[in-house]
């Protein structure tokens, strides 16, 4: 049997005319760059997620490069975030010229640790902004982080980029903060068809300044009051994104019912204490939204690269995010971190490994993927 990480043909097949039918549509307009489209997107993501504001962007980098702009950090400024992320978290941070400040994560949920967080504020002068990721999918511990946030009157920017659809019991992730932002890569929960992004704000002024910051601070037309980039939509990832969006909730239920099938799988083969499986701290809020949405389901795994390599052998997919935790990252060597500055992330990033999740994988696959790792352990 093969078991592949993620299959994006099985959720393109059923949706394939529909989705030919509207970029047959854009096409014949010739209306490619922003337009009905992408105004269509923006508003149905800010009714989904009850942000006051939506900017649709070219891609996840963009959406939080185009928010530090507009929010002025830069030299001198610092930002606090997590080194287990995906890499253009800090990455933004940087082209800003502002100085990326790491804090640990929390080794149950794999977000930023509440205490390393307050550590940070507590040392750091000049922090303009404090970025949790609602890593994997799973809502960061937003309560304690917007609590924090007041006190030390920084503003919360969230990378949702892997958790649209997850919802907390204060909001929607990426909802709930001064600001946030998300992926639409074809991997992502709500997969566009190449990349695309979105920012989302409450300040109505905030949205303004993204808007023209999105069109090289252009307004009117050829008269420049801010600099800006082209960090514009194309139309035909927002017509796609258009029909994919309603299914978003399905979707996300599909995942989580995987996830539960994996505990019971792994409960009843007695691997439950051998793997760590996800935490699930909240509570769910309603049937259709939960505080995690498994973009990925992560395990700790003993022997861990020998697993991957089983698996591998056995037709299974996996994946290892991320092996190198950003602060030992070559790049990021002017800051001035070593090994050991952060355990809790440098520990994930050797323990962990992403099974297969999609809504489409099928309960003989995850069978396959249990007995198989069930084998593996006891030989
Ligand atoms: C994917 C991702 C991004 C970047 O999004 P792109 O659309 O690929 O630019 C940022 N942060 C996290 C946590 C991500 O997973």
């Amino acid at each position: 049997m093969q078991v592949p990480l993620l299959d994006l043909k099985l959720q393109y097949a059923p949706l394939k005319a529909q989705f030919l039918t509207a970029i047959e549509a854009v096409a014949d307009s010739q209306n490619l760059v922003l337009g009905p489209h992408v105004e269509a997107l923006e508003k149905a993501v800010q009714e989904y997620t009850g942000s006051p504001h939506a900017i649709a962007v070219s891609s996840g980098t963009d959406a939080q490069l185009m928010l530090l702009m507009a929010l002025e950090i830069g030299p001198r400024d610092a930002v606090i975030t997590s080194p287990y992320t995906f890499f253009a978290t800090a990455g933004c941070i940087s082209r800003t010229g502002a100085r990326t400040v790491f804090a640990d994560i929390d080794p149950a949920t794999y977000n930023l640790s509440v205490a390393a967080l307050e550590a940070a504020l507590e040392k750091t002068p000049n922090v303009k902004a404090i970025i949790p990721v609602h890593l994997y999918g799973c809502c960061a511990d937003m309560e304690a982080i917007q609590k924090l946030a007041a006190k030390y009157s920084v503003p919360v920017l969230e990378d949702a980029a892997q958790a649209l659809g997850a919802r907390h019991a204060l909001g929607a992730a990426g909802a709930i903060g001064e600001a946030g932002w998300y992926s639409f890569y074809p991997t992502k929960n709500l997969g566009a068809f190449g990349d695309a992004g979105m920012v989302t704000c409450k300040d109505d002024a905030l949205a303004s300044k993204l808007r023209a910051l999105r069109n090289h601070g252009m307004e009117p037309r050829y008269y420049h009051h801010l600099v800006g980039g082209n960090f514009r939509m194309d139309a035909i990832q927002a017509a796609v994104l258009n029909i994919k969006l309603p299914l978003l909730d399905g979707w996300g239920s599909g995942r989580r019912e995987r996830a539960a099938y994996y505990r019971r799988a792994f409960a009843a083969n007695g691997l439950e204490k051998t793997l760590t499986l996800p935490a699930e701290p909240w509570r769910e809020t309603s049937i259709h939204a939960a505080h995690h949405i498994y973009n990925q389901f992560i395990v700790r795994a003993p022997n861990r690269d020998a697993l991957r390599a089983f698996l591998q052998k056995s037709g299974i997919g996996s994946e290892v995010y991320y092996p190198l935790p950003l602060h030992l990252q070559e790049c990021f060597k002017s800051l001035g971190y070593k090994t050991g500055d952060f355990p809790e992330s440098e520990r994930a990033s050797q323990e962990t490994l992403a099974l297969p999740i999609f809504p489409e994988l099928t309960e003989a696959q995850q069978a396959y993927v249990v007995e198989k790792i069930a084998e593996f352990y006891r030989s």
